[in-house]
């Protein structure tokens, strides 16, 4: 079956008691016994829930791994995956990493005696010179946010083998449409199913795929005992989300791939960071790992300034964190995802004050273009 399908056929997607087209909304914490002695499939939703386990069964078909989770975002994921560690082991993540993974290896993780060091994973050396002998896992995000640089990660997952290291993937921004993280050499992926997944700005949503069995226990075992589990109600909204994935990414790259173009031909311009541009560092890589350059793109408009005229003149789309909505989002990295950060920091990975990200929605692309071609008039 190809994704297309499988998005709509290649797991539990109806309901095997009365064929309703839909897996129903097992709105229940708990389940009757009938025989203490023998107990049944389900005991206790914390545990396990139908709705539940279809969108888990969901997500590990669709990356291709042994067993899927739903956590109650993407950060809970994330926080459940870094619970595999323990005391004196160390992590070497990509320096532009997600600011709440960032916020949480740095100012949550070391409480528990967890370390990271933060690199350019483009930087193959520097990342294997992180590496120490208490070094468990290589944490990785391509195209990483919001620059879209590109890690590659056949090479990453190699060196991590090396070392018996586990390679760690947050493929939110490919989602497996785009993406499969495992056939280049992952161990677990990440999802923050509030982005594309679900992909209408309604859930806040955490998937964790494992390639393992084993490893796959291990997270299961964490995700009933630490209890961040994903709502009933908002299981079945990213099951909803997910059947259109296709659709809706087909439709947003193809617009993101003309607003990129140009983007790159307007005077207002300074720079434009999309991974389907000849132009972009690691274009190649990303071409040869991925299987489309996919719907954010960020361009810098030379100062804060510009940036609030464009953002006042925007009328189709809204101005917000996050991304891979229905509706195209206009975010501000400065102040927004990176705000943790310092301005050293930020300029280092080129989060200039310029610097404005665009997840490009379901709006018809002459419309958005139309609506930036007035937005620069103002400048
Ligand atoms: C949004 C995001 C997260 C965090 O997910 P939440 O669902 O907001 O908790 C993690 N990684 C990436 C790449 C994201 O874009």
């Amino acid at each position: 079956m190809k994704f297309g399908s499988q998005l709509i056929h290649g797991y539990s997607s109806f309901c095997p008691n009365t064929g309703a087209s839909s897996t129903p909304i097992f709105q229940a914490s708990t389940y009757h016994q009938p025989d203490i002695d023998c107990k049944g499939k389900y005991g206790y939703s914390r545990m396990e829930n139908p709705t539940r386990e279809a969108l888990e069964e969901a997500i590990a078909n669709m990356e291709g791994g042994s067993n899927g989770f739903a956590f109650a975002s993407g950060m809970a994921a994330i926080t459940a995956v870094f619970m595999l560690f323990e005391q004196g082991d160390h992590l070497v993540i990509c320096e532009d990493v997600y600011g709440g993974t960032f916020q949480l290896a740095t100012r949550i993780m070391p409480k528990f005696g967890i370390e990271a060091t933060f690199v350019d994973a483009t930087d193959l050396d520097a990342m294997e010179k992180a590496i120490r002998p208490n070094t468990k896992a290589i944490y990785l995000e391509t195209p990483s946010n919001p620059t879209l640089r590109i890690t590659d990660v056949r090479k990453a997952s190699t060196l991590a083998k090396k070392y018996d290291l586990l390679t760690i993937i947050d493929n939110t921004f490919m989602t497996p449409y785009y993406q499969r993280p495992f056939e280049l050499g992952a161990d677990i992926i990440i999802h923050s199913a509030t982005k594309f997944i679900n992909g209408h700005s309604d859930v806040v949503a955490g998937l964790v795929v494992t390639k393992t069995k084993e490893l796959g226990e291990q997270v299961g075992f964490i995700q009933i005992n630490c209890g961040s589990v994903l709502g009933i109600q908002d299981c079945w909204l990213t099951l909803r989300g997910l059947k259109t994935l296709k659709a809706r990414m087909d439709h947003s790259v193809k617009s993101a791939g003309i607003i990129a173009e140009w983007l790159s031909e307007r005077p207002e311009v300074k720079k434009v960071y999309y991974p389907g541009l000849e132009t972009h560092e690691g274009y190649e890589i990303h071409q040869e790992q991925a299987s489309s350059s996919g719907a954010v793109l960020s361009f810098d408009v030379g100062s804060k300034e510009q940036v609030k005229k464009l953002f006042d003149a925007v009328k189709i789309g809204i101005v917000a964190i996050s991304l891979g909505g229905v509706e195209s989002i206009y975010s501000y990295p400065a102040q927004m995802s990176h705000a943790s950060m310092t301005k050293e920091e930020r300029d280092k990975l080129g989060i200039t004050e310029g610097l404005i990200r665009l997840s490009v929605g379901l709006e018809d692309t002459e419309d958005i273009l139309d609506n930036l071609e007035q937005a620069f008039a103002q400048f």
